[in-house]
């Protein structure tokens, strides 16, 4: 096993922000969380990261226990995040930015052979290499935030919602790069609340309800499952009222 979560719970002061929660991944898989607003997804990819310490349970990494240990030793393990939000540095370059993204590694050559290869992947951040950041648009915010976590080389890439902010068109674009990384071999972990970018990448999920693991299988069950119809959908609106209730 890649990642073995174990009855982790978390608390925020006295909140509980997720309750018992346990989750495997298999190496070299892409697997789901998917959770209206709230659920705790971000959560769970923090704590993974080494970021929300935890009150209960245990993480394992291969054949480590990793709760406790600090955020940047679990980069150089092979754990990377693509944050919710992108969290680029809007004033650094594309180049500077998916530079800090391998700042835990020493391999120069191994380095230089993953910034050729992202940006092989992503034509449109070569073209960019030298723009700040904060200048790209949405979408290509994103595929830099996507690579900057490749270039940690990670084993295990978390994904915080990648399709926050995207139109439906990139959103859709996401599900064959998703898989694409995927099968370079890299497992992946994709907290999402679009049901059909985290069904269309994945092969495993669970639905996370108020910190909780409602009901976890492969995706093809995931989506007949009227638990995940009624729980999600009630979840997506609440968000909708959410998010148009900033406007
Ligand atoms: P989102 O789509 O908003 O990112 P999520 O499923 O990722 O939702 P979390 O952000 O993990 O959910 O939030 C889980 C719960 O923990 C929520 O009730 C949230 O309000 C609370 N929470 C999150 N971060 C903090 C924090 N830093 N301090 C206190 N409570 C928090």
């Amino acid at each position: 096993m890649l990642l073995s979560v174990k009855g982790i719970t978390v608390h925020y002061g006295e909140a509980i922000a997720l309750e018992s929660v346990s989750l495997e991944i298999v190496e070299g898989s892409c697997v789901t969380v998917i959770g209206a607003n709230g659920a705790g997804k971000s959560t769970l990819i923090q704590t993974i990261s080494g970021l929300v310490p935890i009150t209960q349970g245990e993480i394992w990494f291969l054949d480590k226990r990793i709760d406790g240990m600090a955020a940047h030793e679990l980069v150089k393990l092979g754990i990377a995040q693509v944050p919710e939000g992108r969290r680029l540095f809007p004033d650094l370059t594309v180049l500077e930015n998916l530079k800090l993204g391998s700042s835990v590694r020493n391999d120069r050559a191994g380095i230089t052979q993953d910034l050729e290869e992202v940006l092989e992947r992503f034509p449109i951040l070569r073209e960019r290499r030298n723009q700040k950041a904060g200048t790209l648009s949405g979408g290509e915010q994103q595929m830099l935030a996507i690579g900057r976590g490749l270039m940690a080389r990670p084993k295990l890439l978390l994904m915080d919602e990648p399709s926050l902010g995207l139109s439906p068109l990139l959103v859709s674009e996401l599900i064959p790069l998703i898989r694409s990384i995927n099968e370079r071999g890299i497992s992946i972990m994709l907290a999402e609340q679009n049901v059909s970018l985290a069904f269309g990448a994945s092969s495993r999920g669970y639905l996370l309800q108020l910190g909780k693991v409602i009901i976890e299988g492969n995706v093809d069950d995931l989506q007949k499952s009227e638990i995940v119809k009624r729980a999600y959908l009630g979840g997506l609106s609440s968000y909708r009222a959410k998010r148009s209730s900033r406007k």
